[in-house]
Order: structure tokens, then sequence, then C-alpha cells
């Protein structure tokens, strides 16, 4: 925690801008969703900022930036704080930035489709810009609605768009920041997509960004399509067909009947019968989803336009809102994510031989590496931290690739490595180490 008299001296520096001193309002820009994970809930519950600053204008933030340096202050960034790992909650106190504020669109190309915005734009909205122009993002979480770019960049990984995209983190899909960095005379730098990939997914540890570039993909009315199949082999085997084909999707999800029975239904939809899959496809893809369905012994139960965005969307019961949902009905649920080794059958098998019934798959489909890949977010009811590990063993002996869920560093999420040039990047635009601090353990 910071010392009383640098935290006076620091607000007394800012003045003039929208601080925020007390609670209740410190305690909830300084959290994030990271109640799903028991662990981290335990870990983060106590974490407040000392002082939250609301900023509007990029020049407030260069103000604050170079304040927090002479103060020697850690600072912590805010966008929308919808994440799950407690990006954005401050382990040290300090001051949390809510960059919510900068929300405007800077430059967009319709011949390019590149878009240039400030972090703070909800994506929902950055979708309403680009819609009438003919362009879509290429990605967005189920949280569209709420999250914003800024966050997503640093702090997503994937989500709807993903089987036709990849992961957000994959070359390509961010093209260039405005970054300021953490010093005495704070640089405002402007990134190209090289240099920039070393703060894609980085938590906001080695730079703040002020403008994030990311290309965008020709907007296609999406179709929800609800499919409806007797079991979860024959679920899997179509989603493997239909992802494999030359059709269009952006989003692919299986979740079996136990999880369905207990999520909310969409506007119309038939009652729960069997396992189903979730799909946002084109126009053009559903004459031959319907028939390869029935070939497959199920059915096209139900299809509705995505846009516009009206009522519970069918991405609000996919990624991590089926865990939202699921955790509505029973807070005692909580979830892992694991990419799936082929054949994915196999997988859920040994773990279906080991633990009976406890948990309840949700896969979605997307590309890794090129190629189109199951990842679980199963989900199952909280026994404790030496469960949760036992799990993870058993994730990892059955060939999964664990993105672990109840951990806090950059690194223990992912592959478990340090990038060297998110490491070289925090050198290079945080000296003193006061961004997020305690994010990149390295
Ligand atoms: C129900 C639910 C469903 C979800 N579904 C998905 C999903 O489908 N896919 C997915 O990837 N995630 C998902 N998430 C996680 C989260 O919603 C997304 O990652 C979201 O994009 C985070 O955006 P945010 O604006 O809320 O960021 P925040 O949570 O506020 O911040 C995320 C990270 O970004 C950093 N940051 C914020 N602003 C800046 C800035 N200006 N410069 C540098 N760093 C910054 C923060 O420090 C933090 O580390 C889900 C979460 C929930 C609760």
């Amino acid at each position: 925690m910071v010392p009383e008299a640098t935290l006076q001296a620091l607000g007394a520096d800012l003045a003039g801008l929208d601080l925020v001193w007390a609670e209740p309002l410190l305690s909830q820009l300084s959290h994030d969703q990271f109640a799903y994970s028991p662990l981290l809930a335990q870990r983060l519950q106590h974490c407040v900022a000392q002082l939250v600053v609301r900023v509007h204008q990029r020049e407030e933030l260069i103000r604050v930036a170079a304040q927090c340096y002479r103060h020697q202050v850690p600072l912590t960034l805010r966008g929308a704080g919808t994440g799950n790992y407690g990006q954005c909650v401050p382990l040290e106190g300090g001051l949390v930035l809510d960059c919510s504020g900068l929300d405007q669109v800077r430059h967009f190309d319709p011949a390019s489709g590149v878009l240039t915005a400030e972090p703070g734009c909800r994506l929902l909205e950055l979708d309403r810009f680009l819609q009438p122009q003919g362009w879509a993002l290429r990605l967005s979480p189920s949280t569209w609605r709420s999250a914003s770019l800024g966050g997503y960049i640093a702090g997503g990984s994937s989500g709807v768009g993903s089987l036709r995209w990849g992961l957000l983190r994959d070359r390509g899909n961010l093209l260039g920041l405005e970054l300021v960095s953490l010093e005495a005379e704070p640089r405002l730098l402007q990134l190209g997509p090289i240099e920039a990939q070393a703060h894609n997914h980085a938590y906001g540890t080695n730079g703040i960004f002020t403008a994030v570039t990311v290309p965008t993909a020709p907007w296609q009315d999406w179709q929800e399509l609800v499919l409806e199949l007797p079991d979860r082999p024959t679920a899997l085997a179509l989603g493997e067909e239909l992802s494999a084909a030359a059709l269009e999707i952006d989003e692919l999800c299986y979740l079996e009947r136990r999880l369905l029975e207990r999520m909310p239904d969409l506007a119309g939809a038939p009652a729960v019968a069997g396992d189903r899959l979730l799909l946002l496809a084109s126009p053009a893809a559903v004459p031959l989803i319907e028939p390869l369905s029935r070939a497959a012994g199920g059915q096209l139960l139900w299809q509705r336009p995505q846009w516009p965005p009206r009522g519970l969307l069918l991405r609000e019961l996919c990624w991590n809102h089926t865990t939202l949902q699921l955790r509505a009905h029973d807070p005692n649920f909580t979830y892992q994510v694991v990419l799936l080794p082929e054949p994915a059958t196999a997988f859920i098998e040994a773990l279906e031989a080991r633990w009976p019934g406890w948990l309840h798959w949700h896969l979605e489909r997307i590309r890794q590496g090129g190629r189109p890949r199951w990842v679980g977010l199963p989900l199952f009811r909280w026994q404790g931290e030496a469960q949760l590990e036992q799990l993870n063993s058993a994730f990892r002996q059955a060939g999964g690739l664990l993105f672990n869920s109840h951990v806090l560093s950059v690194e223990a999420g992912g592959s478990g490595e340090v990038a060297a040039d998110q490491l070289a990047a925090k050198a290079n635009y945080d000296p003193c180490g006061l961004l997020n601090p305690g994010k990149l353990r390295a």
C-alpha cells in the first residue's frame, strides 16, 4: 500500500481530474468478475485501490502516468472490469486508472476495414459504428455489450469469431497501438503490428494503450442457430464436420443437456430435449447445415438473425456466459479451460471414467494453429483446491493443454512460459515496474 502522505501529494498533483476517493465506488472500480474462481475470490476480494482516476482525454491519462511515476505509485488500468482473472485488480493498492471514458473512434478506412479506436470504446458500440459501413469486428467476447476494446486486447483471449480468426493473440488480429510509457516524461509511441504484439494479452503490465488498431471483417447477417442432437458423440462429430466444410461459421458451441436445462431460453426456442450445438452461421450456410443435422439424427430447432441484437443473445449462452448462466442457477459452480487433444471424445471419456458425471461439458470450436480444435470450458461444483489440482493433472495426463482460470499472472494462465517480447517491453516502457504490479510474474 502507498503511504497516506504520498497519496495525498499525488491527489494534489492530479487536482481538477475526475478522482474517486471513497467507497463504495473505490471497491467497485477495483474489482472484476474474479468471483467465478473461488481461489481468486479469496485472494482478491480485499484488494482495493487507494485512488481511482476516470480519464476522458489522452492528455489527462498522460498527466496521471507522469504523476504516478513521480510519486512512484502503482498504476493499474481498467476497461469495463469484466475480466475473469483479476486482471484489473490492484494487488498493491495505489491508483486505478479507469479508461472507459476514452471512447472515441479515431479513424476507419472503409476500403480496407482497418479501425483505430480509443481503448474505452465498447465492442458492441464499435459494431454499431461499423455495421452501416458493411464491416464488423472480427473477434468479440460474449461480453460484447459491456467489454471495452482496450480491455479485450490486454485481457481477453478469444470469443465469437475464433473459429475463423483464431485466438486474439494470433498474429494479424492486432495491427497497431498508440502507447503511453510510464516514465518521468511519458512517451507517446505509435507501434506497428510487430511491436504491438508484445502488449497483446499482457494485462496492461507493459504500457498504456490510448488507441488500438484492429482489422475488421466484411459484415455478415449472422444467423443464430440451435441444433439438437441425440448424444454427445453425434453432436461433436457434426460440429467437426461443419467446421471442416466450406461454410462461414463464426461461432460453434457444444452444450450438454444438463447445462441447457439450467440456462435461460432463447426467445421462442423449444424446450430442451437433448445436447445442442449453438451456431452463428452465414445465411448461405444454413441450407447445408439443416440437412446435415437431419442426416446426423438431429434437427435445426431454431433460427434468428443476430442483428440487431435484442433480448438474450445466443452468444450469451456461450463462452464464459455459459458459466455466468449456470452460476446464476447455482453459485457453487466454477470452471476450467483446456484445449482438447484429438479425438475429443476419448479425452472426455477418460475424464468421465474417473469422475462420472462431475464435469458438465461445454466446448467451443476454435481455430488453433490454423486448424479447428475443441477448447473445453467444463463446469463443476467446487470441491476445494486439492480437487482442482487433481483435475488439472487429469487434464494434462489425458493430453489436454491447460489454460488455468484460477491463477493471477499472465504466464500462469497461458503456456506457463514467459514471453520474451512482453518482458522486454516491460523493461522499456515501465522501467520501475509500476504498471499492474504482480501480474507479470517474471
Ligand atoms: C460472462 C463473461 C463472459 C466472458 N466471455 C469472454 C469471451 O468470450 N472471450 C474472452 O476473451 N473473454 C471473455 N470474458 C472476459 C472479459 O469479459 C473479456 O476479456 C473482456 O474483453 C475484458 O474487457 P474489459 O473492458 O472488461 O477489460 P478489464 O477487465 O477492465 O481489463 C482487462 C485487462 O486489460 C487491461 N487494460 C484495460 N485498459 C487498458 C489500456 N488502456 N491499456 C492497457 N491495458 C488495459 C487491464 O489492466 C486488465 O489487465 C468473459 C467474462 C465474463 C464475466
